[in-house]
């Protein structure tokens, strides 16, 4: 391009690369330009807010992931979840949550909706069929987390689907724990499932994503519909790296799993631990469906520790080397809290909390000898 210095800078496309790389391009893009008129109303991208190339390519990669028709990008897992149940929910309505939910999710369901006249109540996770007894003339919807993320109970989405279908009720279920690796939630039936893919697909703690997906097309337009309501997309590099993520995601899932495991076994017989909270482990109780339901398990698991003085076990947590403290999970590197002042469950639900304080662990990719000997190094602490 000739011109004055002004105009060739930013003019530079004749300078660019196009030749056939490995990854899509990362358009940073709200402009598109068209070639004629017509082409402004007719062609399709034609604004760069619900995305370009990289966008398309992680949906198509979701949408194999999860069995999917329908995907939708939004710029975190929480954003996910509240679009996925702004889309299926009206004035008036009533939704039905897993106590297990995650807690800005339950938030948002109990403070938000409330807002716009649709109101929410919670279920325990583990209440199957017996669900029917909760469901009003205006319930429209089901949410499900399973397992959830501090405690870990699985629920029976056979049966939920099974109620739900008998009554036009649509069904959704954040399926982060599993990565959509290990559960399909679509393929069992239910309506929408979302992930944060802020945890294991983008796998690295470096950025924010979320998506929601579906099988059908009526709900998928729904979903589409919210999201362009709300201007909800993902930015270019987030989607990006959530893409690079998920190349991996199956191989890196196998070696948190395979670790968890192992960890988790080390872990049961420790003096200082009441008991391990994994459901692929024989003595969860709802190992069972988890069996039934899952394929495989993630790195995400707790410990529920035998009563302890809280001053002793900060100190504890505060002398290890490998793991560290911090929120989310699903990158390279492991995690612990103590979680259970996160829990906010109904009056009954969840018991564990009556004995020792609830750790959650994230095993990240670090060797297993190194961590086992970290955090059994802690606990020897307590225990001695
Ligand atoms: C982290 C998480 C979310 C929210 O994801 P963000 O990307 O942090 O907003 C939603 N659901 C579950 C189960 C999560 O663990």
């Amino acid at each position: 391009m000739s011109g004055k210095l002004a105009t060739r800078l930013i003019h530079t496309r004749g300078a660019r690369l196009r030749p056939a790389t490995v990854n899509p391009p990362l358009e940073r893009a709200s402009t598109v330009l068209l070639p004629s008129v017509a082409a402004l109303y007719g062609e399709k991208p034609a604004y760069g807010r619900m995305g370009l190339t990289v966008h398309r390519e992680l949906e198509a990669g979701l949408a194999t992931l999860e069995e999917a028709r329908h995907v939708r990008l939004a710029p975190s897992g929480l954003a996910a979840c509240t679009l996925a149940l702004i889309s299926v929910l009206d004035a008036g309505d009533h939704l039905l949550f897993s106590d297990a939910i995650y807690g800005p999710t339950r938030r948002f369901c109990e403070r938000t909706l409330k807002r716009f006249s649709i109101t929410a109540e919670a279920f325990p996770p583990g209440i199957g069929a017996g669900l029917e007894e909760r469901i009003r003339p205006e319930t429209r919807a089901i949410l499900l987390e399973s397992p959830g993320s501090l405690t870990f109970e699985i629920s029976d989405t056979e049966a939920i689907v099974a109620l739900a279908r008998a009554r036009g009720l649509t069904t959704l279920a954040d399926n982060t724990w599993s990565a959509g690796v290990y559960h399909k939630p679509l393929a069992l039936g239910v309506d929408v499932s979302i992930q944060a893919l802020t945890k294991y697909v983008v796998g690295h703690s470096d950025a924010f994503a979320g998506a929601v997906m579906a099988a059908d097309d009526e709900i998928g337009g729904r979903v589409a519909e919210a999201a362009e309501a709300f201007g909800i997309g993902l930015g270019p590099e987030e989607a990006y790296q959530a893409l690079r993520g998920l190349r991996t995601l199956p191989t890196r899932l196998a070696a948190h799993e395979a670790a968890a495991l192992d960890l988790a076994e080390r872990l049961a017989g420790h003096p200082a631990v009441e008991r391990v909270i994994h459901p692929a482990r024989a003595d969860h109780p709802d190992h069972a469906l988890w069996v039934r339901d899952f394929t495989g398990s993630s790195g995400l698991f707790a410990i529920e520790l035998k009563p302890v003085a809280r001053a002793d076990l900060n100190a504890a947590l505060e002398s290890l080397a490998v793991f560290g403290m911090g929120f989310s999970w699903g990158g390279y590197e492991s995690l612990v809290i103590p979680c259970d002042p996160q829990l906010r469950r109904s009056p009954g639900d969840w018991t564990g909390d009556k004995a020792g304080p609830l750790l959650r662990l994230h095993v990240g990719l670090e060797a297993v000898d190194d961590l086992a000997g970290d955090i059994l190094g802690a606990l020897g602490r307590l225990a001695g």
